[in-house]
């Protein structure tokens, strides 16, 4: 699974995006080859978002495969 825009950005408020139900757990692979483990965030008009702080990631291994299949 290929994303072309896949971010890292810092949520405000990492609760918000917890509690949301657009979100996963997943793990992301970061740019420098590391794997860490974040909220996958798919709500596109999400505010929680700190852009400043967006990095590029590599590659995103959903924790739930039926979501992400569908997605
Ligand atoms: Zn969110």
């Amino acid at each position: 699974m290929a994303r072309k825009h896949l971010k890292v950005v810092r949520l405000l408020e990492p609760e918000l995006c917890m509690e949301c139900r657009f979100s996963q757990t997943a793990n992301v692979e970061l740019a420098d080859g590391t794997f860490q483990r974040m909220i996958h965030c798919r709500r596109k008009d999400c505010d929680n978002w700190d852009y400043q702080s967006a990095e590029n990631a590599k590659s995103l291994q959903s924790e739930d495969q039926s979501l992400d299949d569908a997605a």
